[in-house]
C-alpha cells in the first residue's frame, strides 16, 4: 500500500512539472531518454535560483571560501590517482526470470521489473551473483578511438577543487581553515537510475571542500554539519522530514574517516539528499603521491608544513530540486475544489510575483502593466490578465508564485493594490511605492 501512495504522489509531481514547465522527460520526441530530464522555463529559474543561493551561502557571504568552475573533462590519471578508475564501482546483480539488472546493495529498495508490488528479494526472481561495475562514462579524446585516448565525464566535481589547491591557495592567498566551492555537472552510468530525477546518469553537484589543519577536523566536521543542516532548515524544507544517517564501517567510503549523510523522507522513502565526510589527507597525499608535486600547506606563523585534511560537503542540485518540489507539494481544498499548491521558499520560487489587473478596463490593464515593467527591473514577475482572478490565483499557486499584486478600481484613486500570500490566502492592501521594498525583503 505504502508503495502504491507513494507512485500516486511521484506521479502527481511529475505530470505537475511537465504540465507547468518545470521538468520535461529528455528527448521526448523520440521516445525520451531513460534517467534524462529536461528543465523547462519555471525549471531552468528554480535551479538558477537554487544555485544562486547555494553559491551566496558558500561563497559571497563568507570570506573563507573560494568559487570555481573547473572542466569536466579532467586528465585521466586523475581518476586512477583518485581510485575511481578501479574501486567506483557499484555491485550489479541480473534477474533471470525478469531480465531486469539492479543494485545488489539496494535490493530492499529496488522494484521487480514483473511484480511492480514486490522487491527482488521478495518476488521469487533468481538473480545472478553480484558482479561490480564502474559507474564511469567513458568517451575519447581526439580522433583515434583507443586506450590512450580515453578520458572520463567526471563522476564528480570535487577532484576539480583538489587539483585545483595550489592554484587557489596562491592566487586567492587564503590562509586555513578555507574552502573552494564549486557547481558543476557530474556524470554517473547509474545500474538502476530513477524516482525521476532522484538518480540520474546525468546530474549536476554543489560541492564545497573545507581545507584544515589534520588535529581541527573533527571541530570543522561538525561545524559543517550544523551549517548544511541549516542551510536546507532556511530554504523553508520540513525538519521532521530529515535526519542524520552515518555511515557505518561497511558504508564508509575508502578515503573517508567519517561521514554522515542528511536524509529526506520521499515519497519512496528516506533516502541521501547530502553527503559530509571527512576525507582526510588522502586526496591530496594521493595526488602528491602521483605528481610528485608538493601540495603541503606551509603555516608561516607556525612554520609547519603538512597536508590538510578535507571536509567536504556535497549535495546534489537535481535531488534537491526534488527534495523541494516534494516537500512543496501540497492538496488543499479550497471552496469545495481541490486545488494543488507548490508552497516554494520566495528564495528561490521561478516567479516571485504575478501581476494583475482585476479586470480587463478601466485603465487597469494600463496600470498594471506599468507596475509589472517597474518590477521586472528587479525581479521574475509574470503579467496575467485572462480569465477570472480567482483562476489566475489558482494558476499561480500551481506553480509555486508565493505573491499575486492586483491592481483593481482602488488603485486608480490611491495606488494602493492588493497582495495576497499564497500560504496563507490572505490579502492585504499595499502601496505600489512599497512593492519593492517588500518583495525585495521575502526574496532575498
Ligand atoms: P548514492 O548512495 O545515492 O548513490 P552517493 O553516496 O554515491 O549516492 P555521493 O558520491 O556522496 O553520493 O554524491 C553526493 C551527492 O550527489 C549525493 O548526496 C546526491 O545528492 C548527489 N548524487 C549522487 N549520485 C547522483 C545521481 N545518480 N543522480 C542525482 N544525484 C546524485
Amino acid at each position: 500500500m505504502a508503495r502504491k501512495n507513494s507512485n500516486d504522489i511521484m506521479d502527481k509531481i511529475v505530470s505537475l512539472c511537465k504540465r507547468r514547465g518545470y521538468i520535461y522527460p529528455s528527448s521526448e520526441l523520440y521516445g525520451g531518454l531513460t534517467s534524462c530530464w529536461d528543465y523547462g522555463p519555471l525549471g531552468a529559474e528554480l535551479k538558477r535560483n537554487l544555485k544562486a543561493y547555494w553559491w551566496d551561502a558558500m561563497t559571497n557571504r563568507r570570506d573563507d571560501i573560494e568559487g570555481l568552475d573547473a572542466a569536466i573533462l579532467m586528465h585521466p590519471e586523475v581518476w586512477r590517482t583518485s581510485g575511481h578508475v578501479d574501486e567506483f564501482v557499484d555491485p550489479m546483480v541480473d534477474c533471470k526470470t525478469c531480465k531486469m539488472r539492479y543494485r545488489a546493495d539496494k535490493l530492499a529498495e529496488s522494484t521487480c521489473g514483473k511484480k511492480p508490488s514486490k522487491t527482488p528479494l521478495e518476488c521469487g526472481g533468481e538473480l545472478t551473483e553480484a558482479r561490480n561495475f564502474n559507474l564511469m562514462f567513458r568517451t575519447f579524446m581526439g580522433p583515434i578511438e583507443d586506450s590512450s585516448s580515453t578520458v572520463y565525464l567526471r563522476p564528480e566535481t570535487a577532484q576539480g577543487i583538489y587539483v585545483n589547491f595550489l592554484n587557489v591557495k596562491n592566487s586567492s592567498r587564503q590562509k586555513i581553515p578555507f574552502g573552494i566551492a564549486q557547481i558543476g555537472k557530474a556524470f554517473r552510468n547509474e545500474i538502476t537510475p530513477g524516482n525521476f530525477i532522484f538518480r540520474t546518469r546525468e546530474f549536476e553537484q554543489m560541492e564545497m571542500q573545507y581545507f584544515v589543519r589534520p588535529s581541527e577536523d573533527d571541530k570543522w566536521f561538525e561545524y559543517w554539519r550544523q551549517e548544511r543542516w541549516d542551510w536546507y532548515e532556511s530554504l523553508g524544507i520540513n525538519v521532521d522530514k530529515l535526519r542524520w544517517h552515518e555511515h557505518g564501517n561497511d558504508e564508509l567510503a575508502h578515503y573517508a574517516k567519517k561521514a554522515f549523510d542528511i536524509e529526506y523522507e520521499y515519497p519512496f522513502g528516506w533516502q541521501e539528499l547530502e553527503g559530509v565526510h571527512n576525507r582526510t589527507d588522502f586526496d591530496l597525499d594521493r595526488h602528491m603521491e602521483a605528481t610528485g608535486k608538493d601540495l603541503r600547506y606551509y603555516d608561516e606563523q607556525r612554520k609547519e608544513k603538512f597536508v590538510p585534511y578535507i571536509i567536504e560537503t556535497s549535495a546534489g542540485c537535481d535531488r534537491t530540486i526534488l527534495t523541494i518540489l516534494v516537500d512543496g507539494y501540497d492538496e488543499t481544498e479550497v471552496k469545495g475544489e481541490k486545488r494543488v499548491f507548490l508552497r516554494l521558499s520566495p528564495r528561490i520560487a521561478p516567479i516571485k510575483a504575478a501581476v494583475f489587473p482585476l479586470v480587463k478596463k478601466d485603465g487597469m490593464p494600463e496600470f498594471a502593466g506599468k507596475v509589472y515593467e517597474e518590477l521586472k527591473k528587479q525581479f521574475k514577475v509574470f503579467y496575467d490578465e485572462s480569465g477570472a482572478v480567482g483562476r489566475r490565483y489558482a494558476r499561480m499557486d500551481e506553480a509555486g508564485t508565493p505573491y499575486c499584486l492586483t491592481i483593481d478600481g482602488q488603485t486608480l484613486e490611491d495606488e494602493t493594490m492588493t497582495v495576497r500570500e499564497r500560504d496563507t490566502m490572505k490579502q492585504t492592501r499595499m502601496k505600489i511605492a512599497e512593492a519593492v521594498d517588500f518583495l525585495s525583503e521575502k526574496v532575498r
